[in-house]
């Protein structure tokens, strides 16, 4: 099975695809995750990406489905759950060669919808973990030590992208250059739409119900 988890920065496409890629054996592939570790490695793909990641504009197309492609080829995994990927219509159209060319198809995208306000308040709290990654919220899933991992011990930070001023723009590069999608994969019938205003588990349990009409 290879989903798409769709939906504006905030919409907790990171918590769910865990929850999801670990039930499934899914590839979980975060385009910014591996972006944000080639920026700390400063690889040549982070060093091209530095700038955009920091601003919240997008990353040029061709990178990151050169990155894809590499996943896509390494991976052993039963399926892929792609988070914070495609984010514009030239890469839903590259992802779709790519899995052509390897006899495979994405078989769901779940769009999470959520409110603007809901977004800013939801990032502006957000802390991660700089070892592990985990992510906590300061308003709905607090660490039980103040700004340490619970998982690793490590940590917490504020991602640089999680300020007020870079939210907004990363707000607005998703109405302008994501948004669309919803059309693209509303227009090939494996789009579904999920409440994401609504707690993590609550929001866990509408997608296993969309799942499993469909595994
Ligand atoms: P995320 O962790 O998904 O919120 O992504 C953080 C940042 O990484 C985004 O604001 C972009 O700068 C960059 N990024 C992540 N995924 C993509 C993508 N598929 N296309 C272009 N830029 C991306």
């Amino acid at each position: 099975m290879n989903l798409i988890l769709l939906g504006p920065p905030g919409a907790g496409k990171g918590t769910q695809a865990e929850y999801i890629s670990e039930k499934f054996n899914l590839a979980h592939t975060s385009t910014g995750d591996i972006l944000r570790a080639a920026i700390k490695a400063e690889t040549e793909v982070g060093k091209k990406a530095k700038e955009f990641v920091e601003s919240g504009k997008l990353v040029p197309d061709s990178i990151i489905l050169d990155l894809i492609e590499e996943v896509i080829k390494k991976s052993e995994k039963e399926g892929f759950l792609f988070d914070g990927f495609p984010r514009t219509i030239e890469q839903a159209e590259g992802l779709e060669k790519l899995l052509k060319n390897n006899n495979m198809k994405i078989d769901r995208v779940l769009n999470l919808k959520v409110e603007s306000e809901a977004i800013i308040k939801r990032l502006v709290s957000r802390r991660v973990c700089g070892n592990c990654k985990a992510t906590y919220n300061l308003l709905s899933k607090p660490p039980k030590k103040e700004g340490i991992c619970d998982v690793c011990g490590g940590k917490l930070i504020q991602r640089k992208d999680d300020s007020r001023d870079v939210i907004e723009n990363r707000i607005n590069v998703y109405n302008k250059q994501t948004k669309p999608l919803i059309e693209f994969y509303k227009e090939r019938g494996i789009l579904s739409d999920i409440d994401a205003g609504k707690t993590p588990d609550e929001v866990d349990n509408e997608i296993q119900e969309v799942l499993s009409s469909i595994s």
